[in-house]
């Protein structure tokens, strides 16, 4: 079946609210024959409607939590390859071991440097009842057209891939990640980032 695919989160936003831009044509048709996609509408608009603000507008922090039911699909191999790889620019890390200091301080702090975006994400030690938060933000350097919100995933050897949705204002939130070997993969409408330590 050609629509199989179900919505994404800017799908849905486009769908339930028309200021963020006219729902494709994909859209529609793959929302009039799925029902769990046209339960999380259902749901979606429930939930709008709740927590919506006196303003026209829905609040980002209502969007983000009705989005938060959502979780996109990992990108595929043949879709990898497009990712642009930033240049990591600052690690905390090795800053400490280049000035000699042998206790850093705790947890870490990463900057990528790219020609769409620049990305810059901390997170502090992973303590014994403490899973460790990573933050981080995506600063395009232009406009993204048409796409409200994004996708973050973590993934990292052996672990189950960890998701999160990339909010308006470009910030997101993982779990802090451990090991040496993990990567962030960053879709944001047309920007596309793959960032390794
Ligand atoms: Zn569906």
């Amino acid at each position: 079946m050609k629509d199989a695919r179900h919505l994404d989160a800017n799908e849905l936003l486009a769908l339930v609210s028309p200021e963020h831009g006219e729902p494709a044509g994909r859209v529609v048709r793959h929302t009039a024959q799925c029902s769990p996609c046209r339960l999380e509408v259902e749901h979606f608009v429930a939930l709008r409607n709740r927590t919506r603000v006196p303003a026209e507008l829905p609040g980002e922090a209502a969007l983000l939590r009705a989005y938060g039911l959502l979780r996109s699909a990992t990108p595929r191999p043949a879709e990898r390859v497009r990712y642009a790889r930033p240049r990591l620019v600052y690690d905390s890390r090795t800053e400490a071991a280049v000035a000699g200091i042998r206790a850093p301080a705790p947890g870490r702090h990463l900057a990528w440097r790219g020609d769409a975006a620049d990305v810059e994400v901390r997170w502090n030690d992973r303590g014994p009842t403490d899973a460790g938060v990573l933050t981080g933000q995506v600063l395009p350097r232009g406009e993204l057209a048409g796409a409200p919100v994004g996708d973050v995933w973590l993934e990292q050897r052996g672990l189950p891939v960890e998701w999160c949705l990339l909010g308006p204002s470009g910030e997101f939130t993982l779990p802090a990640p451990h090991g040496r070997s993990w990567r962030i993969l960053v879709r944001w409408g047309d920007l596309k980032l793959r960032l390794a330590p």
